[in-house]
This record gives C-alpha cells, sequence and structure tokens, in this order.
C-alpha cells in the first residue's frame, strides 16, 4: 500500500498557539495549511515594519547581505546561519519530536482542532466521522491500531484540552522551558537597563548605543561554535529589540557600561584570542572606509 498522507496539530512550544502540519505521501512535513502558505515558528527580518511578536527577530542594522563589501556580506552570511543552528532549528525539532513522541495524538489533535480528517485533510461533516477524526473514504484504509488509537485521543483531548485557554498553553510551553535560546529576555544570564553598549569590532569599526534595555541569552552550541551568546537591546524611544551573536571566530567583542562601570563583557562568555583581534585590526586600519548599501 502506498503511503498515505498525515495532518497533525501541535501547540507552538513558545506561544502556546496550535501549529498545523502534515507530511505528503513521500513523508516531507510541510505546514499546513499551503493556501495561503502557513509560516510557524521563528522568523529572521532585516526590516519589520510593525510591532514584533515573540517569533521575530531582527538583524543587527549594520548587517547587510547586499553590502557592497565582501566582509560585511560574509558576516551577514554567519549570522544568519548561526541564527538558523541556534533558534529555528532547536524550534523545529522541538516541533517535530512532538509529533514523533505520540504522532496518534498530534492526527487526533489536529482533528480536534480543525474539525478536518487527519489522514486527508478534507472537513468532517458526519458526526460519526467528528468522532472518529478520520472521514468515511479514509477509514477504510487506515490499520484498526491507528483508528482506535486517533479516536481515543480524540476523545482524551476534547475532554481535557478544550476547556484549555490559550493562556494556559502558553503557560505550560513557559514550564517547559522548551524555548529557543535567546527568543526572549526569560533566562538571560546577564541584564541590565540604562547603559551603553561598545562594540569593538577589528573589521568594520567599533560602535556605540546608549540602550534602555539589554540582556544575554546562551545560544545553543553549534558545530561551528561550542560557545556562543546572544546580546540583544532595545534602544530609547524605540519598541524593538536588536540583537548581534557573540562566538569565538567573530572579530568582535562587546561591553555593557553603566555610569563608567564595565557591568558585561562578553569575553568572560566568549574568550576572544586577543592577539588575534589586535593584528586583525591592525591590518584593517588602513584600509578605507566601508559603504554599507542598507535596504
Ligand atoms: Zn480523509
Amino acid at each position: 500500500m502506498a503511503k498515505t498522507t498525515r495532518y497533525y496539530a501541535v501547540p507552538d512550544p513558545t506561544t502556546g498557539a496550535m501549529t498545523f502540519w502534515y507530511h505528503t505521501a513521500k513523508g516531507d512535513r510541510r505546514p499546513w495549511p499551503t493556501r495561503p502558505q502557513a509560516r510557524y515558528g521563528p522568523v529572521l527580518w532585516s526590516k519589520l515594519k510593525r510591532e514584533p511578536g515573540p517569533h521575530d527577530h531582527l538583524v543587527p542594522d549594520w548587517l547587510s547581505r547586499k553590502a557592497s563589501d565582501a566582509f560585511v556580506r560574509k558576516a551577514s552570511d554567519a549570522f544568519v546561519r548561526n541564527w538558523h543552528e541556534a533558534v529555528r532549528k532547536p524550534w523545529l525539532a522541538t516541533v517535530n519530536g512532538a509529533i514523533d513522541q505520540d504522532p496518534d495524538a498530534a492526527m487526533a489533535r489536529f482533528a480536534a482542532s480543525a474539525t478536518r480528517c487527519c489522514i486527508c485533510g478534507r472537513e468532517l461533516t458526519d458526526p460519526e466521522s467528528k468522532v472518529n477524526g478520520i472521514g468515511p473514504e479514509c477509514i477504510g484504509g487506515v490499520p484498526d491500531r491507528i483508528v482506535r488509537a486517533v479516536r481515543d485521543q480524540l476523545h482524551r483531548i476534547l475532554a481535557e484540552e478544550a476547556p484549555e485557554t490559550r493562556q494556559d498553553a502558553v503557560q505550560r510551553a513557559k514550564r517547559a522551558k522548551r524555548k529557543p535560546a535567546g527568543a526572549s529576555q526569560e533566562g538571560a544570564k546577564a541584564r541590565g537597563e540604562n547603559a551603553t553598549i561598545q562594540c569593538m569590532d577589528a573589521v568594520l569599526g567599533d560602535w556605540t548605543r546608549d540602550v534602555r534595555k539589554w540582556w544575554v541569552a546562551e545560544m545553543a552550541p553549534t558545530t561551528q561554535s561550542p560557545v556562543a551568546v546572544l546580546l540583544s537591546w532595545i534602544e530609547p524611544r524605540k519598541g524593538l529589540s536588536r540583537s548581534t551573536v557573540i562566538h569565538p571566530e567573530t572579530r568582535y567583542f562587546l561591553v555593557t557600561t553603566a555610569d563608567g562601570d564595565v557591568i558585561y563583557d562578553s569575553r568572560d562568555d566568549v574568550p576572544i584570542d586577543m592577539d588575534g583581534y589586535h593584528a586583525t585590526r591592525q591590518r584593517f586600519a588602513n584600509r578605507s572606509a566601508f559603504r554599507i548599501t542598507h535596504h
């Protein structure tokens, strides 16, 4: 028998909102619905013209993949790769893990949330199908074990999960501590308010930002970076947070000062080879100014 499609629903581990997925007859797992195409999970923006939600992440404004300078483009690509490894992939792994851990429950949750058949995705209309979570045209082609499991889980979900409010789901997701690293201020290892961030960048030059809030989060280790942190900040009179990844390969480090005292030095978390740093700085000191193209 050819492999059939399957439809799943699991709560977003960050926000608690329901996310929907289907796997094709070939076994690829994709977000549902497809028209318009649903998108779930963390998104990386270079620009955002609305209030950011918990999944909106912004590229630091000095990076640009369209920059005329190769170093800026390289740094931008590295940032995007790192973000995928540290933020997007762990989120997807959590969602996929939740489906794989109990696929019957994820199918039943799809039927319960969407009132659709968890095999073909079509709407369930007759009362018996709604109780089974599988429509009349599909039920004959599904093994009895799965039919029973989906029906039992569906009844459990309708009894237990239906009264759950969105707030409950958010609280549960928080308790599960499945948030991708750096996604929010919660769990920050260092934080503060009304400070100045100074970036000592050997390649692109130094910069300074006055911030009204800053926080540092651990990032999940990647193959390129066993140690990395994400420093985020919010500038005065601005709602958007900005952030930068600090990992050992970078030719920069950041310090946060308040009233002239250093309150955070990224080198305490992410050691950097200072001889190499000074050599690089020397090498780039005489280069002409960069032109950064904003898009
Ligand atoms: Zn069906």
